[in-house]
């Protein structure tokens, strides 16, 4: 039998959070069994956790999108027992058992084995918050948007997606605008790479249809009237990397930016993403992120603590990221 984390309908209305011992038996259809080493928190198990939105759709459910380890057993030919796997959303944590447990049982083609750069706790300190930065530095070079094209913006960037983008665009040689809440953590930013450190109050009023043209390229993790501000001071031909709603789910924005300056606005996804392209980021990763800095913007708990980490992520208070430790 093993231990893991379950959320729990309550009749009385809301949920509950308890740890649980549940043997194998227990877990979802799948045709790969995972024995897992390793887990992270995210915005999106924040708000799971906490009930802050819809994010569990099935109860009661493991949560945790996130997670590495070793096959235990496979029916998938891809996959054999041993392998050095990870996995990133496809709605498990959402829909289906996720990784705040010993094991999971999942869809082998879910999937992806873990790049030889990596540990297994590396990939977590990555997860999908760090493949989702990636995806949106993919986003932008697809439109373009080279060191040399001029600054990049990156919205909340001492968060998990905010502080691995401005690791691998620095890295790049991108001149990386770090628009933060928190300046008190300008020494962090500007150890990973920033260039410049900006007050997000800067960008968090309402946005003027154009704004002077400051930034070829965005990575926004906060949507609202920051995402606003980035597509108004995005200069002549830029693109924007939207991938968050840290601020609010609106976008109270004018069409100026688009049809005066032409620029783009790139939705990120990375729940459904399709696994070419998660392989694609997994391996650009790998080639483009320091593990140094990776050390540097990460910390290590055990799985037990995840329950007091949760209300935090969502304040805003988890600096980079997050390993969690599963014994
Ligand atoms: P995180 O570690 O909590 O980072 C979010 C950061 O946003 C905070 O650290 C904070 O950074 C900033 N922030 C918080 N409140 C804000 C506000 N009111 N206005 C402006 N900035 C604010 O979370 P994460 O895991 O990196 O996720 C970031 C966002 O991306 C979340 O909305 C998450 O749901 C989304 N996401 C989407 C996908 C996708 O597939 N599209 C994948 C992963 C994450 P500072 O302190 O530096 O300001």
């Amino acid at each position: 039998r093993f231990k893991a984390l379950m959320i729990s309908k309550k009749d009385e209305g809301g949920q509950s959070v308890d740890w649980v011992e549940l043997g194998t038996e227990d877990l979802m259809e799948g045709d790969v069994l995972v024995r897992v080493s390793h887990s992270t928190i995210n915005y999106k198990d924040g708000l799971a956790l906490e009930a802050r939105a819809p994010i569990v759709r099935r109860w009661p459910l493991i949560p945790g999108i996130d997670f590495s380890g070793t096959v235990a057993e496979s029916n998938h030919p891809d996959f054999k027992p041993g392998d050095a796997v990870i996995l990133n959303g496809w709605g498990v944590g959402e829909t289906h058992h996720g990784g705040y447990a010993q094991y999971a049982r999942v869809n082998g083609d879910w999937l992806i084995h873990r790049p030889a750069a990596f540990t297994a706790a590396e990939a977590m300190a990555i997860g999908t918050a760090g493949y989702t930065a990636m995806l949106c530095v993919l986003a932008l070079e697809a439109h373009g948007v080279v060191p040399a094209s001029g600054p990049v913006l990156v919205t909340g960037a001492a968060g998990g997606v905010g502080s691995i983008a401005v690791s691998v665009l620095a890295r790049l040689g991108y001149h990386v605008i770090a628009s933060t809440g928190r300046t008190s953590e300008t020494e962090f930013l500007r150890g990973l790479g920033a260039a410049e450190i900006m007050d997000r109050s800067e960008l968090s009023g309402k946005a003027r249809p154009l704004g002077k043209e400051r930034w070829a390229g965005a990575v926004d993790v906060a949507g609202s009237t920051t995402l606003a501000n980035a597509i108004a001071m995005t200069s002549y031909g830029g693109t924007v990397a939207a991938c968050g709603l840290a601020q609010g789910m609106d976008l109270p924005a004018s069409v100026a930016p688009f049809i005066l300056r032409g620029i783009t606005l790139c939705g990120i996804d990375s729940v459904m993403a399709p696994k070419a392209k998660r392989v694609e980021a997994w391996d650009r990763l790998a080639r483009d992120l320091d593990r140094s800095k990776l050390s540097e913007l990460t910390v290590t708990h055990p799985l037990a603590d995840v329950i007091g980490l949760a209300p935090k992520i969502l304040a805003g208070e988890v600096r980079g990221r997050v390993v969690l430790e599963i014994e």
